[in-house]
């Protein structure tokens, strides 16, 4: 795909089921405890369910219990694109693809101290897992 960001609306929701649809370009949530990645620890790669782009390792993902998968930093450090968000009546740091511009989660400042102490929050939803070789 040569940039998924000139991708129209109509084309998102052909490549996306209505549940990644929601998450991906609505900033939608999955539900805590529902993602098939929540409790999910093999090795390997994560992509964007949008368009592919390598977004975090398995090396980076841990049990952090909030019932959606956690990561303490993304594959690249231009993965990903951070952006304030003031909905919902809180102050967040949202988090998304930088390739696609893809909804993926929010990041917050309480992930393993020895590890950065930052936690990605991102919902399955948002990614494909691809099985270490
Ligand atoms: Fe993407």
């Amino acid at each position: 795909m040569s940039d998924p960001k000139a991708l129209t609306d109509d084309e998102w929701r052909e490549r996306l089921t209505p549940d990644q649809y929601h998450v991906l370009r609505e900033a939608g949530t999955e539900r805590a405890f529902t993602g098939q990645y929540d409790e999910h620890f093999e090795a390997g790669s994560y992509r964007c369910a949008g368009c592919g782009e390598l977004l975090f390792e398995s090396d980076a993902k841990y049990g952090s219990g909030c019932g959606w998968p956690a990561f303490t930093r993304p594959a690249q450090s231009d993965a990903v694109e951070e952006r304030r968000d003031i909905s919902h009546g809180m102050i967040r740091t949202e988090v998304l693809c930088n390739k696609c511009g893809g909804h993926l989660g929010h990041v917050f400042p309480d992930g393993p101290p020895d590890q950065g102490g930052i936690r990605y929050c991102i919902n399955s939803l948002s990614l494909d897992f691809e099985e270490k070789e």
